[in-house]
């Protein structure tokens, strides 16, 4: 699982509220519906809160109103996902404004719960990813269109969510949790490792998080069966193990002094070639934390 922290989220975030806020403003139908909106809310959560606060809350305030309305689940019946089911909401160029648009804006190519899987829009109507609502529709419709709270998923993720009985517990968008600390790690069980992938496995290092992190991180890891799917991916791990023994700093010099120039343009792109060219945007590339933790474990980056 990785983070979704592009530099300007928080402009992507102010763009989506403004696209709903002004479609519920120039409702034809109802003049009033963004007023009624905003009043319902108040009513609810108190004067402090509006349409802007609910749709732009951070991740952890995403928490504390889903645990307030746990405690008053009968009070408050509004659905905003039934108000805005036109799903057309409009821009402040007038130009509509979909879900689409999220995953455009925020530039992310891989699914940040499995960092496996390619997302994207295909064409206008088709696209690999859903939305995935981190609070769900049934239980908090409220939070339906919170942009923290919709979370640009793959399908196999999106489908594993569906069916499951405990909650996510680590939104992807929380910038206060430290993804930072958490690492694949190499757990060799027999020396023939470096050619046999049995001998082999792929683990979570979560020991530099502390207990409450360890055990929300391993409710993700559990529900997305992370460990089961990157037990698929040791064949990958065991071509990094592989170039990490046969390409020395030595050899490394001797392709320079045969390709440079030709095939590649300088030394860096010779070790870019060996660990996979592999940055710290974990959301562009499938696998790229993995092959990142790795990568750095073996001393290739
Ligand atoms: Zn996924």
């Amino acid at each position: 699982m990785i983070a979704i922290n592009p530099l300007n989220i928080i402009e992507i975030a102010q763009t989506h509220y403004q696209a709903i806020r002004n479609y519920l403003a120039n409702d034809k139908k109802d003049k009033k519906k963004l007023d009624k909106i905003n009043q319902n809310i108040k009513t609810h959560f108190g004067e402090a809160y509006n349409l802007e606060k609910i749709i732009l809350a951070t991740p952890r305030e995403l928490k504390e109103l889903a645990i307030e309305e746990n405690k008053n689940k009968s009070v408050f019946k509004e659905n905003y996902y039934n108000y805005l089911s036109s799903n057309k909401f409009y821009t402040i160029d007038n130009q509509y404004y979909r879900g689409s648009n999220i995953i455009e804006s925020l530039g992310i190519r891989v699914c940040p719960y499995c960092n496996r899987n390619f997302i994207y829009n295909l064409n206008k109507k088709r696209a690999t990813y859903q939305l995935d609502h981190f609070y769900s529709q049934t239980h908090f419709p409220f939070l339906a269109l919170s942009f923290f709270n919709l979370i640009p998923s793959c399908v196999t993720c999106n489908g594993l969510l569906e069916k499951k009985d405990k909650e996510v517990k680590v939104n992807p968008y929380d910038e206060m949790f430290p993804f930072e600390k958490i690492r694949f790690e190499l757990k060799i069980l027999k020396p023939d490792f470096y050619y046999n992938k049995d001998s082999f496995d792929i683990v979570f290092d979560l020991s530099h998080l502390n207990p409450q992190q360890q055990a929300d991180f391993q409710t993700n890891i559990d529900i997305f069966h992370l460990e089961l799917h990157y037990k698929t991916h040791k064949s990958y791990v065991l071509q990094l193990i592989q170039r990490n023994l046969t390409y020395s700093e030595a050899y490394i010099q001797e392709l320079y002094e045969k390709f440079g120039g030709t095939v590649f343009e300088n030394k860096e792109q010779i070790t870019g070639f060996i660990n996979e060219n592999i940055d710290k945007n974990f959301y562009l590339r499938p696998l790229s934390k993995l092959t990142h933790d790795i990568a750095k474990e073996l001393g290739l980056i």
